[in-house]
C-alpha cells in the first residue's frame, strides 16, 4: 500500500535495469551512457536526463570486482600450475598484469549494475518520496 501515489517512477524492470548497467547505459533509456568518464557516473543521462547522481556505489564495485576476480584468476592460477607446473616467475609475469586487467575490465560494469540495482528499487535519492538526512542535525551541541 506504500505506492507512490500521484508520482510517476515509471516501470524499472530488475532484469533489464542491471543488464543496462552492466552494458554501462542508462538504466532508464538504455541508451545514453551511465558514466561521463571511467567510473565517474553522470549527473544526469545524456539522451533521456535521467537524474543518475543519487548513487550511492562506495566501496561495493571494488568489493563484488575482488570477489569476482580472485575467484576466476585463483581458479586459473591453480588449473595453470596443476597442468603445467610454470616457474614461480611466468606465474608472475601472467597473473599479475591478468589480475589487473581483468579487475579494470570488470569494475565499470559492477559499478554500473549496482548503480542501476539502485535506481530500480528506488534506493536513496531515486526515490522521489525520498528525504535528504541531515547528518548532525539530530547531533548533541559541542561545548
Ligand atoms: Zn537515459
Amino acid at each position: 500500500m506504500s505506492d507512490h501515489a500521484g508520482q510517476s517512477t515509471g516501470e524499472r524492470p530488475l532484469q533489464q535495469s542491471l543488464l543496462r548497467g552492466a552494458l554501462m547505459k542508462c538504466p532508464a533509456c538504455g541508451v545514453g551512457s551511465l558514466f561521463s568518464r571511467y567510473l565517474k557516473v553522470a549527473d544526469h543521462c545524456p539522451e533521456c536526463g535521467e537524474a543518475l547522481h543519487h548513487h550511492r556505489a562506495d566501496d561495493a564495485p571494488a568489493y563484488f570486482t575482488i570477489v569476482i576476480v580472485g575467484h576466476v584468476i585463483v581458479s586459473l592460477v591453480l588449473a595453470v600450475e596443476m597442468a603445467f607446473r610454470p616457474p614461480l616467475w611466468l606465474h608472475a609475469a601472467i597473473w599479475l598484469p591478468m589480475t589487473i586487467l581483468v579487475a579494470l575490465a570488470v569494475l565499470a560494469p559492477i559499478k554500473g549494475m549496482l548503480v542501476s540495482l539502485q535506481w530500480a528499487l528506488l534506493m536513496h535519492g531515486f526515490d522521489p518520496d525520498y528525504k535528504e538526512e541531515i547528518g548532525d542535525r539530530l547531533a548533541p551541541p559541542s561545548a
